[in-house]
């Protein structure tokens, strides 16, 4: 369709009219790029894991949330399951539907992980690294799952 017919084709004139005499159509405009910008990063490693642009060695993807395995396993079974959103920390979990279903499907993906590695009846760890005390040090929440051996109490 040729430019010049688009704008003259009444239906798109009167639709246009409608959209860009909104007062507001300017963030109608900006709001879908910045929820884009704020749910990737360029530079965060597990946000490139996600896009594929890192190789690693996924065991679960849905729609939400990757799993795979720790790079530096701390135990015969240590896998990652991180959210597809760039939630920096749980701390930055927000008190919307979105992050409420990001959560939850985190939860049941530790337990379809621990299922998967045959972890879930001997028993295995949930840790969630948080800040500097915390240990954190890839800055995109992850949840490790920890097993296959005995944990320990107290934590190091
Ligand atoms: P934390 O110290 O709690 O922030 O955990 C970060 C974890 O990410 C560490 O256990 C690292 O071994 C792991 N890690 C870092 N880079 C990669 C990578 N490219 N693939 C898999 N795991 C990674
Ligand atoms: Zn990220």
């Amino acid at each position: 369709m040729k430019t010049g017919s688009f704008i003259h084709n009444p239906k798109m004139r009167s639709l246009l009219l409608k959209f860009f005499g909104q007062k507001n159509f300017f963030w109608k405009l900006i709001t879908p790029l910045l929820k884009l910008q704020k749910n990737m990063k360029t530079d965060c490693i597990f946000c490139k894991i996600v896009r594929g642009e890192i190789s690693s060695k996924k065991v679960y993807e849905n729609e939400k949330v990757v799993a795979f395995h720790d790079i530096n396993p701390q135990a015969p079974v240590h896998i990652l399951v991180v959210p597809k959103k760039h939630i920096e920390k749980i701390t930055d979990l927000e008190d919307s539907e979105e992050d409420k279903e990001i959560l939850y499907d985190i939860i049941k993906t530790c337990k379809i992980i621990a299922n998967q590695m045959k972890i879930a009846e001997r028993g295995f760890r949930i840790v969630v690294n948080t800040n500097p005390e915390g240990g954190q040090t890839v800055y995109h929440l992850h949840f490790h799952i920890i097993g296959g051996r005995q944990m320990r109490w107290p934590p190091g």
